[in-house]
């Protein structure tokens, strides 16, 4: 046989459920309103900004970062309130962590079961890992279908359960009492995903150690750290213990490390950021339901779900204006005809305000 014939190639080397996926798109936005990635809209403040730099001028990186993280740990637990009895895991993104809880538990045949629509990842890093992926539909208006989920709890026993709280990208708070009974009838562990904390009226954080599978995880993502890469997981020791071993030892550099920790010093600056976006998500859901042929669902993260006659076009025509939405028609039955739009600044909420109405008089 000829070099050329036996040459291995990615469709006969690799795992079919890897060649069958789709890798997860981010569209070039060099130059756009850039609303479709729930980052925060605002830059630091030039002081903090100083000493920023002044910190990266002077960090060790030619130095392996402190593997246990301990400084970062400890602010974290200070600015999250943590129970005192519960232990803490740091990931590169809390992706990173959802990962991370599927290799936990991935033996022959476990499963991961979350609700659907809900975040993607969920789905496809059950594919990564070879666990059984069930996507228990949500109702019509996306709440928790309890009866669904309690009767796919007992079918499927899951190892692991998701439950985004609030949900992307629905953006809604699910019945903290239906998550309750979900918790209670799971067999296997519970993370509730709390990556839009900061914008929502409820945690689970408080209630750690009320439920022994409990576990809460968040990302510093939405409040303003989306390029450092940071999330947390937090939960009972013997649990985060198990889960630390999987933990790549130096998955959070010194630079996130250092600027995390400088970050958290001015929580107060992040949180007030966080309450700008929400006086101003409340803007924009006002301007979406008061705009013939939209339909808004109400939101308790930094993001609005929303519907109109021609998803595709209307996101398309955004885009010709500049601003980058989040087009979800097609990913999911539910989602036909659904875009998601950021809360950004207030400039940048008027920019898709007026790219939106254009784009729907727009004549064909
Ligand atoms: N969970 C949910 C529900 C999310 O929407 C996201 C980001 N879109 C993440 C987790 C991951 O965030 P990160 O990896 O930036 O921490």
């Amino acid at each position: 046989m000829s070099s050329a014939e036996s040459a291995v190639t990615p469709a006969t080397l690799l795992r079919p459920e890897l060649l069958a996926l789709r890798a997860y798109h981010v569209p070039p936005s060099s130059g756009m309103v850039k609303l479709d990635a729930m980052e925060n809209p605002y830059p630091l403040p030039p002081e903090l900004r100083a000493e920023i730099a002044q910190l990266t001028a002077e960090a060790a990186i030619n130095r392996y970062p402190d593997a246990s993280a301990a400084t970062l740990k400890q602010a974290i637990r200070r600015v999250a309130g943590l129970p005192s009895d519960m232990d803490i895991l740091l990931g590169n993104g809390s992706d990173e962590i959802i990962q991370l809880l599927a290799m936990a538990v991935a033996k022959p045949g476990a499963t991961l079961l979350s609700v659907e629509p809900s975040f993607v990842m969920y789905k496809m890093i059950s594919v990564f890992t070879g666990l059984n992926y069930v996507g228990v539909p949500l109702t019509e208006d996306f709440e928790l279908d309890l009866p669904a989920m309690l009767a796919a709890i007992e079918q499927h026993q899951p190892a692991l359960v998701f439950l985004a709280y609030p949900n992307n990208p629905t953006g809604n708070l699910f019945d903290a009492a239906a998550v309750e009974a979900i918790i209670r009838a799971t067999p296997g562990l519970v993370v509730v995903d709390e990556a839009y904390y900061a914008f929502a009226r409820d945690s689970f954080l408080p209630r750690l150690g009320e439920f022994p599978n409990l576990l809460v995880m968040r990302t510093f993502s939405k409040l303003g750290m989306a390029g450092l890469r940071l999330g947390f997981l937090a939960g009972p020791t013997p649990w985060l213990a198990e889960l630390e071993k999987l933990r790549l030892p130096y998955n959070v550099g010194v630079l996130p490390q250092l600027v995390a920790e400088k970050l958290l010093e001015n929580h107060d600056v992040l949180l007030a950021q966080a309450e700008q976006i929400k006086r101003d998500r409340l803007w924009l859901y006002e301007r979406l339901v008061g705009t013939v042929d939209v339909r808004a669902w109400h939101s308790e993260a930094n993001f609005i779900l929303f519907r109109v006659a021609s998803a595709t076009q209307v996101c398309e025509r955004i885009k010709a204006r500049g601003v980058l939405i989040k087009n979800l028609d097609g990913g999911h039955p539910a989602l036909t005809d659904c875009l998601r739009v950021t809360v950004g600044s207030q400039a940048e909420n008027e920019a898709f305000i007026r790219a939106l109405q254009d784009s729907l008089h727009q004549s064909a």
